[in-house]
């Protein structure tokens, strides 16, 4: 059986279910969005609080930044605490959240748009690790 689409490394912005995402032709429950990022809730989450925030521009993944997305890459970190909290994430040091980025088949990537998971709220969380 072939693989879907949206899951193959090659995948381009128009087969891309994130970039279907961004322009709203798959439905997000979003949480945040400006110009160039969007954020919204994983559909199968592993945690209480699991969202997504991606760049708006098709890039495949973390292997595939480039000199000049350094800005990008920072206010997706900066982003991350402040959303955390907002969605319920409890305070650090007790609480916390975990941010994660998948690239690649052995690091478990298979949404091939650059996605930054933010993981939080109480224990047990459905991922082992
Ligand atoms: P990866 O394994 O590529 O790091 O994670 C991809 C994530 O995207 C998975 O956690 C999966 O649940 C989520 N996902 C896949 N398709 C959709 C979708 O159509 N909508 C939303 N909201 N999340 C999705
Ligand atoms: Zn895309």
């Amino acid at each position: 059986m072939s693989e879907p689409q949206h899951l193959h490394p090659d995948t381009t912005a128009e087969d891309c279910i994130f970039c279907k995402i961004v322009a709203g032709t798959i439905p997000s429950h979003k949480v945040y969005e400006d110009e160039e990022l969007l954020a919204f809730h994983d559909i199968n989450p592993w945690a209480p609080v699991h969202f997504l925030i991606i760049p708006k521009r098709h890039i495949a993944s973390l292997g595939h930044t480039q000199a000049g997305d350094e800005a990008l890459l920072g206010r997706i970190m900066a982003l991350a605490p402040r959303l955390a909290l907002e969605q319920g994430c409890n305070p650090y040091p007790d609480g916390g959240f975990r941010v994660q980025i998948n690239t690649g088949t052995e690091g478990g990537q298979e949404v091939h748009h650059l996605h930054v998971h933010v993981l939080g709220g109480a224990r047990p969380w459905k991922m082992a690790v």
